[in-house]
């Protein structure tokens, strides 16, 4: 069977981008293992969201008598957590499965491995041709060479999702953004949370500002921090999982009745017929030039797969913008300028060049903050602890976003917004922001400038 465009892995990177071919005329054939949606719905992204919300409304109860509201008791039903994160998940897919009932999308719910440039098969050998092919399989959860971590009980981010008790204590070994979400997440259900950290910092690729007041904000909420921490076994002992680890020069352990491995991710280009198609590909994802083309003419990678950024909304706009080279149209999309967050409590978001990569790239700058805490919707809301971060350059031109705080998440969104369009910090100055937000917070950096 032959269409214009193959595509293998429909995650958010596979199947938005199949629609947004199938909505520009081009025929497609769309291969997924598993379920449509990927990692991103099914073991990520939208269940922890789930997971936040039933956290928050714990959150907001335990605090509701400093607001005026007392209730008299409440407990967490955590297999109804689940189960509501099933039904989100389950709601979307289908979502999702109806608008892939295109006429000009086929979708095959097969593996599919490449043979040529032009070609894949599926296990039970059918091929299928096209002029283009794109890659979109997306990431696995990294397990590092630690004795233990094949144990009951250690398990990866997708496992800690269908756990069906709250542990009391749960160690997680990485603090990047998944270690990060799910102990604050834990933390709200009541979880005792110890966090094994192998770099100086929390969040290494977030600005040290940010990274450092959110690990004040979650050490005040409890949540117990090791940086600089090697993991060297787990294994099992009669109180539960011990932890060992070495910290200033220190043997240390600590036990938990689960352990989350949070370490990263690692592309999934086993299996798809990379060296049968003379893919390059390192173990850091299949090699791509900033056209998000490979080495073999036709064949594109996008998403995790190729290690570039892994966020969902990436690889849906990479996928764009191979969509729209192969129709031989312009577009403005710039892949430089992706926000990502972390939903913790307090979120945090940034977007843009850091101030240490403005510092190692030698790039002229300005970098002025504005705090939650003279906001009064912040205030209001008793959410003061929280800041925002703006870079300029030379000429004034936002070149970096960083907040930490109540719905960074969101807030983030007009930095970036302005960065697309090279807006300056004097023009956002004289932007009027509505009154009271969260808004002018961001506004109210750019006045400090
Ligand atoms: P990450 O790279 O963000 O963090 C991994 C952390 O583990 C790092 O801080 C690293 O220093 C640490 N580490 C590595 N080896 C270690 C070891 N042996 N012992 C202790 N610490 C160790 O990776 P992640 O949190 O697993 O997330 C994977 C990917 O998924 C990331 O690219 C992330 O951006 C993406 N993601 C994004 C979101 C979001 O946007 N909200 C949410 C989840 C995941």
């Amino acid at each position: 069977m032959n269409s214009d465009i193959i595509i293998i892995g429909a995650g958010p990177g596979g199947y938005e981008t199949a629609l947004y071919a199938a909505k520009n005329g081009l025929s497609v054939t769309l291969f997924e293992e598993r379920k449509a949606g990927g990692t991103c719905l099914h073991e990520g992204c939208i269940p922890t969201k789930c997971f936040c919300r039933s956290a928050e409304a714990a959150e907001t109860i335990a605090e509701s008598e400093g607001l005026g509201i007392r209730i008299a008791s409440h407990e967490i039903d955590f297999g109804r957590v689940v189960e509501r994160k099933n039904e989100v998940v389950n709601q979307l897919t289908s979502g999702i499965e109806f608008l892939l009932k295109h006429k000009l999308i086929t979708y095959v719910p097969q593996r599919a491995r490449l043979l040529d440039a032009h070609t894949v098969t599926t296990d039970e050998g059918v091929e299928y041709t096209a002029a283009h092919i794109l890659i979109a399989t997306g990431s696995t959860a990294k397990i590092p060479p630690i004795e233990g971590c094949n144990l009951p009980g250690v398990l990866t981010s997708t496992e800690m999702l269908d756990i069906d008790h709250i542990p009391e204590r749960l160690c997680i070994v990485g603090a990047g953004v998944i270690g990060l979400e799910f102990a604050s997440v834990f933390r709200s259900f009541g979880s005792q949370v110890t966090l094994l950290e192998y770099a100086k910092e929390i969040l290494p690729n977030f600005d040290s500002d940010i990274s450092k007041r959110l690990k004040q904000a979650l050490t005040k909420r409890g949540l117990e921090f090791f940086n600089q921490a090697a993991v060297t076994s787990i294994e099992q002992t009669e109180p539960g999982l011990t932890v060992h680890y070495t910290w200033k020069n220190q043997d240390c352990s600590v036990t938990a009745d689960k352990v989350l491995i949070a370490v990263g991710r690692s592309p999934r280009i086993e299996g798809i017929g990379l060296d049968e198609a003379g893919v390059h590909y390192t173990p850091k994802g299949i090699e791509t030039d900033d056209s998000l083309r490979t080495n073999i003419d036709g064949v594109y990678a996008i998403g995790d797969v190729n290690g570039r950024c892994m966020l969902a909304h990436a690889a849906s706009f990479q996928g764009r913008k191979v969509i729209d080279q192969i129709l031989g149209r312009d577009n403005h999309i710039n892949l430089d300028i992706i926000p990502s967050a972390v939903f913790t409590r307090p979120e945090a978001g940034m977007v843009g060049l850091t101030e240490e990569e403005c510092k190692q790239r030698g790039i002229a700058f300005t970098a002025k903050k504005s705090l939650f805490r003279a906001n009064g919707k912040a205030v209001s809301m008793g959410e003061p602890d929280g800041l925002c971060k703006l870079i300029a350059n030379e000429n004034g031109a936002i070149i970096g976003g960083h907040i930490f705080g109540a719905h960074a998440a969101d807030l983030i969104q007009e930095v970036s917004a302005l960065m697309a369009r090279h807006t300056t910090v004097s023009q956002l100055k004289e932007m009027v922001h509505a009154h009271p937000t969260l808004s002018e917070v961001v506004q109210e950096c750019a006045r400090e400038f």
